[in-house]
This record gives structure tokens, sequence and C-alpha cells, in this order.
């Protein structure tokens, strides 16, 4: 088996989340990303924070049986994800999760791909979300790459690069599968002529825009203030995951699971402001 040491998993995880900023596949404090740094503990990184202001010290130690940490800082809500994952395969080193554009879209299906297994939804953070992911990955021992339906991607990696090369060729597929399915390239106005009001198909949406978006307004009505970049990114996801819905029968989120994340959200957000 092979182990980061601790110094150099702290590096790695900092250095992962940089380059899967520059790649596209991660933005502002979503997603995580853990390195194994012994059979029982792995480093991963803390609770919403942005990426680009994480320091070593910043990632947190946790253990892969109880998923108990060391020190102050809270690991990322997804840390039970990290800890079954590598309690189930023991040649996994790296995990990196991200709410990647295509691989989303296609996961709204909830149908696995030829490259990745589909895990059932939960709500992010919840136990039904890790059960539903256990399963999968227990029940797929031959794939390293999952989509989390209506939520994002889980990569396993054997390290770093693995882990890296799984993401995108992960993210390559779910674009040509798209393609395939849904002839647009301009998502949101395509689905702004199919969609007046657009619900949540995505977790992401529902916790940043709310239950319901008019798609009457202009793109720069609905996403305004210093979220507005991060609001964009996932009204475009958001608007393509409904037009290949439209084209494979898939639901939007349930009303209130899309409610419920969006005043978990609000709650959580405007305690950080404070
Ligand atoms: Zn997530």
């Amino acid at each position: 088996m092979f182990y980061y040491s601790e110094e150099i998993a702290r590096e790695y995880v900092i250095k992962a989340g940089l380059e899967l900023q520059e790649k596209g596949l991660i933005a502002r404090t979503w997603g995580n990303i853990s390195a194994r740094i012994s059979k029982d503990e792995f480093i991963i990184t803390p609770s919403g924070r942005a990426y680009e202001t994480l320091k070593p010290m910043d990632l947190v130690k946790v253990k892969v049986a109880d998923c108990s940490y060391a020190g102050d800082i809270k690991p990322s809500s997804e840390k039970g994800i990290h800890a079954m994952a590598y309690a189930l395969r023991p040649e996994i080193s790296f995990i990196i999760h991200t709410h990647q554009f295509y691989a989303s879209v296609i996961g709204v299906a909830g149908k696995s791909i030829p490259g990745a297994a589909c895990a059932g939804y939960g709500l992010p953070g919840s136990d039904k979300l890790k059960s539903k992911v256990m399963d999968a990955v227990a029940r797929n021992s031959d794939k390293q790459s999952f989509l989390m339906q209506k939520h994002g991607a889980l990569c396993l990696g054997t390290d770093y690069a693995n882990c890296f090369e799984l993401a995108e060729k992960l993210e390559d597929e779910c674009r040509e599968l798209f393609h395939k399915c849904v002839k647009s390239d301009h998502y949101i106005s395509d689905c702004s002529k199919l969609h007046k009001n657009l619900k949540p198909y995505i977790d992401d949406f529902a916790q940043i825009l709310g239950e319901k978006i008019d798609l009457s307004k202009s793109a720069s009505e609905i996403c305004n203030g210093e979220d507005a970049e991060a609001q964009y990114m996932i009204l475009e996801k958001n608007c393509a995951a409904a037009l290949y819905a439209d084209a494979t029968g898939a639901k939007p989120l349930s009303f209130t699971d899309a409610k419920l994340q969006r005043f978990v959200y609000l709650t959580k957000y405007s305690k950080l402001k404070k």
C-alpha cells in the first residue's frame, strides 16, 4: 500500500484544490479533497473554506474508523464519505469530490455510465448520502469514479496523479454523453425557451439560487452581487441539467429537499458573515 507522509499529504491536498480550480472542476468552497497518510488516517480539507486561502495547517487529520479528528478546525462535512471509501478500498490514497459541470449534469438521471457507477440521492452531509455512496462503492469494486445523483462526482485515486486522471476522464466522458443527447451550445438561453420557471436539478443550485428562478429575467438580473460569477456557473450547469433531464425523463429535486437546502445554506452563510 502507498501512503503519503503527513507533510506531503497537506501539501498535495492544497495543490489539488488549486489545480482543480485551474481546470475548472471545482469552485469557491465546494467539493473536498483528501490524502491518506496511513491505513487509519487521512488529511482532508476543512469545512467551508476557499481553496486559495488554505495553508497546510488548516487541513484536518481524520481517523478512518470513526471520523474523529485532531485540533479545533472542523473537517469537511463529507469526511464520512472519504472515511468510508478508505475503509472499503485499501489501495486508495487520494480522493476528490467535485461538483464538476458535466458529471453533475449526467448524474441528474441517477444512472451509471460505462466509466462510473451512480450513487443514489441523499442530502449533502447526511447519513443517507453516505450510505448511498457506500453502497455504490461496495457494489462496484471495479470502479474508481462515481456519480452522485443530483450532486457531483467522487473519484478514488491510488495517488494524486491517478485521481486527477479519473476526474478529467470522467468529465470528458460525461461531456460526450451530454452532447450525444442534447443539441445545445447555449444552455441558459435554450433552457429559457422550455422552462419559464427553472427548478433545481442539482443541490448547489438549490443552495445558492433557491427553489426556483424566473428564466424570463436575464442572467445578469439573476446573478448579481459578490457571488455573481459563482451564481452564473451554477445557473448554466442547472440549465444544462434541465435540458438533459428533459431528454432523459429525469426529475428535478423535490421541493422539500430544495427548500431545506436553501434554508440551511442561508443560515450557515449568514453565520459565516458574522
Ligand atoms: Zn458536494
